[in-house]
């Protein structure tokens, strides 16, 4: 997956060009910085590749969210349905706006289950959360269709899932909003960034406005802009735009690359008895970020991992046992140990985690085994390491 893999004199250009002129903000500066506009540029380009109307550029994924969010109007003690199975920014960007994030299971995409979703609906909910985990998605047309038929929200986190395509249409593009990351683990990367998709202009503009302290970005004197509404300092720098300019302009080449080795992995682990692929929902390209799969249970998932730590398979993960990904080992969520005092209303909204079990997640992480795939290996090394981990899988499992 990591954009960072294949990185050189591209990006090195890209850089030196901002720092030739040393206008490193994306605003302002009009007459220093000799018709280079990095943020814009890469906002075109991305335009472009999500196929999408509005690009807004932002510090980080985890800025995504919470100005996404805030763009459509989400805030204090509404409710946001996310799944169980995603990276903590998830509920962090809810929460930072005051908003209450309301976990529901996820079923064998690894994505939201949409029924879970239903039963979660209460007059409080404002939006619908798909995070499109592991280069994959959820079934985005039972979603859509629970978002409409309930005046809902749909926001896609698709930072995880850049590349990846829904009947035909680059995912982040589907929903109201779709939220991605350009940190350094992802597939393209400014080393950190992010960006908001839509094609509402009135979210735009608010993301426009919001992630710069509420600046208008009207005529070409900072000082003198208007601030219609309160914002915030999400902004991308130009050098980390740069960075990102470089990047986007060979993201084809690597959703190639990992499509490919995708494709080995899935031809060479499905022959094996007792593995089982990831459900990718019908009309859904995978953009290969990462191979999933299930095993019978947990047990053996356990041993399978510890058989490929043993036979020098690296970069798979059973998420069950995991910090970072999975509810289990959210207790500082659950506890709510904030630095700060939390509003009544998040603490009254998170009640609800103290007692709830996620059976069906479990059931679905407690089996998964998620590998990254790397764009640096050659087509070799990805059938050498398949057939290893195909061997590493019947040894354990007995056939
Ligand atoms: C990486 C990631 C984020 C956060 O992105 P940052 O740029 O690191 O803040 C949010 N959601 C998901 C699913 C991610 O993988």
């Amino acid at each position: 997956m990591p954009g960072f893999e294949l990185f050189g004199d591209l990006e090195r250009q890209q850089v030196n060009d901002v720092l030739d002129n040393g206008v490193l903000m994306r605003y302002g500066f009009d007459g220093m910085r000799n018709g280079h506009w990095k943020a814009k540029e890469l906002e075109t380009a991305l335009e472009n590749a999500f196929q999408t109307n509005y690009v807004q550029l932002v510090s980080s994924g985890t800025a995504a969210v919470s100005v996404a969010l805030a763009a459509a109007g989400v805030g204090a003690g509404d409710e946001v349905i996310m799944p169980t199975f995603t990276f903590v920014a998830s509920f962090e960007a809810i929460m930072a706006l005051g908003a209450v994030p309301i976990l529901v299971d996820i079923d064998d995409t690894l994505a939201l289950n949409p029924e879970s979703v239903e039963l979660a609906i209460t007059p409080k909910t404002k939006a619908v959360m798909v995070v499109q985990m592991c280069g994959s998605m959820g079934d985005l047309k039972a979603l859509q269709s629970i978002c409409d038929k309930h005046n809902l929200l749909l926001v896609e986190d698709a930072c995880q899932a850049i590349g990846g395509t829904y009947n035909g249409k680059p995912l982040g593009s589907i929903g109201d909003l779709g939220c991605f990351s350009f940190d350094f683990v992802k597939t393209i990367t400014c080393g950190e960034g992010g960006a908001v998709i839509t094609n509402n202009k009135e979210y735009y503009v608010n993301a426009d406005h919001f992630s710069d302290h509420g600046h208008d970005h009207i005529g070409n004197d900072r000082g003198a802009e208007a601030h219609p509404i309160l914002g915030y300092n999400f902004r991308i720098s130009e050098l980390h735009a740069a960075v990102g300019l470089a990047q986007v302009q060979r993201l084809n080449e690597f959703i190639g690359i990992q499509r490919q080795y995708l494709n080995i992995f899935k031809e060479t682990l499905s022959q094996v008895n007792g593995v089982t692929l990831r459900n990718v929902p019908e009309g859904g390209v995978e953009s290969g970020a990462f191979f999933n799969f299930f095993l019978p249970d947990l047990e053996c998932t356990r041993k399978v991992i510890q058989g490929f730590k043993e036979g020098g398979i690296d970069l798979c993960w059973n998420y069950y046992d995991n910090n970072w990904h999975y509810i289990r080992k959210w207790d500082h969520l659950k506890e709510l140990k904030s630095l700060f005092p939390i509003s009544a209303e998040v603490k009254e909204g998170l009640k609800y985690l103290e007692t709830k079990t996620f059976d069906k997640s479990d059931h679905y992480i407690g089996r998964n085994i998620s590998c990254l795939i790397k764009l640096s290996w050659t087509k070799e090394e990805v059938q050498e390491r398949a057939n290893k981990m195909a061997q590493i899988i019947k040894t354990v499992l007995n056939n």
